[in-house]
């Protein structure tokens, strides 16, 4: 058996084992190589390497915070990861152990396949790890200029100077106040801080819409979540955006390609990730199959159900039908609106949303942030069948009015429209499985 693993402190929430072992059983090593975690203090690393010399792993992928420290057990390093002075990926090449640095490859993979030209004025946001890797990638590929900015403004001179002493490109750095000035003409800006990751940082920016203008593209590599609010920012602003998931898939097809010599997947690696990262959400008038399609396809896909009116109802203390009765419809969209705030950035969820979800837009942008839409029709015959005799929220129109009314909101929300009309609850929890490739 062929052992990979990945280390770091901490570690658990690391999406690599997932993308890796899809990767594994795309390329049907999943037999002999696996692809595991593992939490580890620095004074372990001399011991793991050692278990590379002896050949009990064949390669580690190496994140925070042992991404430099690792480098004094090593017998070697590419030219990336000697400039990086940094290392991800370690393999054992004719009997010596070789350090890698993929980040900066991985990175300009994504910004090229987003048919971005590195050609231009580009503007870094950070200078750890992640910020170096890149910084000497662009450098080394033709980026025109390169500034960087940086918390602790000693860390960005520094590199500034080193990638000027070992490229041609022309890189400096500038104190944050100065942003805005160096952001008027510029062609890329890249967030390469921790600034917006999941957590603490989650939902803070260090430059707003008002900082960015429409031909600016601007590319986060935050992953999680995969819409930063940078990006949302750079959204408001017009620009062209590109989040951390590429840059993410190409880092580790790049280390599993050294490590096996195989092509890897990457669109089997991609959409493991989303999957991980987004929700599925359905919407539809009642009487479409929500929740029983909702229920099918939590169970086959091993997900979480979330619906949106038994929150509701939890919260309120008495059903949909008997808030719509005592408080009013105004009352219950309220609660509808402070229901998807509060549930937008689960992940890995199918979310299964009441029918006037639709109604309130601000509810499908959120939706949206983190999920692919699906809409449920049916027929109004059939919907009438489905829900006769079903205690549901005394709405002043009929079915049919209401319907009509209400199709333009959800046909403009939808990504995927599927007719239950005709099917059963397994067989349009098929489709969505298929229509996703999940
Ligand atoms: P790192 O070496 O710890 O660097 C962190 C950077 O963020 C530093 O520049 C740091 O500034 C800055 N920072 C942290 N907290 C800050 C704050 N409160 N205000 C301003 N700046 C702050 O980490 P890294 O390895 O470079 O990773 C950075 C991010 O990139 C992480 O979110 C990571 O998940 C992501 N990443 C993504 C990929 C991918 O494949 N998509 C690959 C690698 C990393 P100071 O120098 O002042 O501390």
């Amino acid at each position: 058996m062929k052992k990979l693993i990945i280390i770091g402190d901490p570690i658990e929430h690391s999406l690599s084992p997932i993308m890796h072992n899809a990767a594994l059983k795309e390329l049907n090593l999943d037999k002999e190589w696996t692809y595991t975690k593992l939490r580890v203090k620095s004074i372990e690393l001399a011991n793991l390497v050692k278990k590379m010399r002896d050949d009990e792993i064949t390669g580690i992928n190496v994140t925070i915070p042992h991404k430099i420290n690792i480098i004094q057990h090593l017998d070697g390093l590419t030219k990336e990861a000697q400039l990086i002075v940094a290392v991800n990926t370690i393999t054992k090449e004719n009997g010596r152990i070789t350090g890698h640095n993929t980040d900066g490859i991985g990175c300009l993979q994504a910004l090229v396949e987003s048919n971005v030209n590195i050609d231009g004025k580009i503007i870094i946001l950070g200078a750890g790890g992640a910020a170096r890797a890149i910084v000497f990638a662009l450098a080394m590929n033709g980026a025109r200029e390169i500034i960087i900015f940086n918390r602790t403004a000693e860390k960005a001179k520094l590199l500034a100077n080193e990638v000027t002493q070992k490229t041609n490109a022309i890189v400096r750095a500038e104190n944050l106040e100065n942003i805005k000035k160096e952001l008027i003409d510029a062609d890329i800006l890249i967030n390469c801080t921790s600034i917006g990751m999941k957590g603490e940082q989650e939902n803070k920016t260090l430059v707003t819409t008002s900082d960015l203008h429409p031909n600016l593209i601007v590319m986060d590599i935050i992953y999680n979540p995969l819409n930063t609010r940078l990006l949302e920012e750079a959204k408001n602003a017009g620009c062209k955006t590109i989040n951390g998931i590429n840059m993410l898939v190409n880092q580790g097809a790049a280390a599993l390609e050294i490590w096996t010599g195989k092509k890897a997947p990457t669109e089997i690696m991609k959409r493991v990730l989303l999957n991980e990262l987004t929700n599925i959400v359905l919407i539809g008038f009642r009487g479409t199959g929500k929740t029983s399609v909702g229920k099918a396809l939590a169970k086959k896909l091993s997900k979480t159900l979330v619906e949106t009116d038994e929150i509701i109802e939890r919260k309120a203390n008495k059903s949909v039908s008997k808030i719509f009765i005592d408080d009013g419809q105004i009352t219950f969209r309220e609660l509808e609106i402070e229901c998807i705030k509060n549930i937008f950035r689960t992940q890995n969820a199918i979310i299964s949303c009441g029918g006037g979800v639709v109604l309130n837009k601000i509810n499908i942008d959120r939706l949206r942030k983190n999920g692919t839409i699906i809409l449920l029709t049916a027929s109004i015959e059939m919907i009438n069948k489905r829900i006769a005799g079903s205690n549901r929220p005394p709405l002043e129109a009929s079915n049919e009015d209401l319907l009509k009314f209400r199709e333009p909101f959800y046909n403009s929300a939808a990504d995927l429209i599927i007719d239950t009309t005709n099917l059963s609850v397994e067989e349009v929890a098929d489709i969505i499985v298929e229509k996703m490739n999940l």
